[in-house]
């Protein structure tokens, strides 16, 4: 399928303050649009970055038929340019679209639009970060009737960052609220997963925090995971991440974590972990390193994790988190391509 491609005529790039970046306010110079009507695919396009045109009647702003991925480029020390786990992102993006009744995406649309468009905005991949890249797919019907929309568009588009969490994170466990249900769309990368978790994290912030921390929704006891990215505790020596049932987002980042893990003889397993078992490890002093794990944040460690009115606070030096440091810099070294990568993990653009 042929890719039109119509580049700026002005680069934004000399304007750009690579040492404050943030996250995600600043946009490289290209996207990449496709439409799609009852399974056909038409248009694909590069084209400048900027605004679209779309009828009130967008049914995806109305019914939320629309998902996202977030993915990274990384630039190696040979000054290539890579993406990690590429088409890993691109099956969890179909396993969102299938859950909400949307046309799958062919590979070769994704895979060629995402690669063309890192090769012409590569200059924007930072020395000193990553570029965070941007899938987005939402259902394009104008009209109000409830059904599944006949059209779609995916646009995939970037932004330079570093990294997400500079803070370490101060986590409120959420008692009233819950992020997802058995048989709902917690797996699914979608908008309503986030909107439904805004109030609490508002809340939280309100009151000092930075991060609310899910609880299952039946007990109201079982750890499921961040807003915005999975758990992680270490408690006597073994990393614990809850299992994916359903109503936990498969990260992949966590996946890739559970891999490196367990392939160089630390002790990881995956099981139910109830909010009770962490907070008595921690006033135990049991619990040695908690973190979240995400692709925009990779591994942010908890400073403080509040629960029914009590505390516990970890260690803030996390040279001496042997887990975190193991992953974050084996992961690096991958996505750099300072390591070999057994797992095939890392695509060259
Ligand atoms: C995207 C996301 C994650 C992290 O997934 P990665 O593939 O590691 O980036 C975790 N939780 C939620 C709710 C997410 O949306």
């Amino acid at each position: 399928m042929e890719i039109r491609i119509d580049r700026t005529s002005s680069s934004r790039l000399p304007q750009v303050d690579f040492a404050n970046l943030g996250f995600g306010s600043v946009f490289a110079d290209h996207m990449f649009v496709a439409d799609c009507l009852e399974g056909q695919w038409y248009d694909l396009r590069i084209v400048p970055f900027g605004e679209l045109s779309m009828s009130p009647g967008l049914s995806a702003l109305h019914y939320g038929q629309t998902i996202f991925e977030g993915m990274k480029a990384y630039r190696t020390p040979e000054g290539e340019i890579t993406i990690f786990r590429l088409s890993d992102h691109l099956r969890r993006l179909n396993r969102s679209a299938e859950r909400l009744c949307m046309q799958a995406i062919p590979p070769q649309v994704f895979e060629e639009g995402l690669k063309q468009l890192v090769r012409l905005d590569a200059d924007w991949v930072p020395h000193n970060g990553s570029l965070y890249i941007r899938p987005i797919y939402f259902a394009s019907d104008d009209q109000l009737g409830v059904h599944a929309s006949k059209s779609y568009r995916l646009i995939i588009f970037s932004s330079p960052v570093t990294t997400y969490y500079s803070t370490n994170l101060l986590v409120q466990v959420e008692t009233n609220h819950v992020r997802a249900t058995d048989g709902g769309i917690g797996y699914v990368k979608t908008a309503g997963n986030y909107a439904r978790s805004l109030s609490a994290s508002q809340r939280a912030r309100a009151e000092g925090f930075n991060v609310v921390l899910w609880l299952d929704s039946i007990n109201r006891q079982f750890i499921e995971e961040y807003s915005t990215m999975n758990a992680f505790f270490v408690i006597d020596d073994v990393a614990v991440t809850p299992p994916t049932s359903g109503t936990i987002l498969e990260g992949i980042t966590r996946d890739s974590m559970i891999r490196l893990l367990s392939d160089n003889g630390y002790k990881v397993t995956q099981r139910e972990i109830a909010i009770d078992e962490v907070m008595e490890a921690g006033r135990t002093g049991r619990l040695t390193e908690a973190f979240g794990t995400g692709t925009a944040a990779v591994a942010a460690p908890v400073e403080r994790i509040h629960y029914q009115g009590e505390d516990i606070f970890l260690s803030t030096d996390h040279s001496k988190w042997p887990v975190l440091s193991f992953l974050r810099k084996r992961l690096d070294d991958i996505r750099t391509r300072q390591v070999a990568d057994p797992y095939g993990w890392v695509s060259v653009v």
